[in-house]
């Protein structure tokens, strides 16, 4: 469907991979309005940025590949 690709990616110059590792970016200012739905605790991104881990019971919740944190126990996995 080359029309509706072009809607993406208009130009030839156009960074192809920038454009996608920005569509895939978390979105940090949600840390400041999110919390551990177990503990109610703030939450901070994992050094690789593919988590968000409670910093009261240590839980780790998965980033998508869009961006969109999975905030649900059964998700979750507890790293020490
Ligand atoms: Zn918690």
């Amino acid at each position: 469907m080359p029309g509706r690709f072009g809607i993406f990616f208009p130009t030839a110059e156009f960074d192809t991979m920038e454009f996608l590792e920005g569509s895939m970016k978390f979105n940090e200012k949600l840390l400041e309005i999110i919390v551990c739905p177990e503990c109610k605790t703030d939450l901070q991104l994992t050094a690789d940025k593919t988590g968000l881990k409670c910093t009261g019971c240590n839980r780790v919740y998965p980033i998508d590949e869009n961006g969109i944190p999975h905030l649900l126990p059964e998700e979750a996995s507890i790293e020490e």
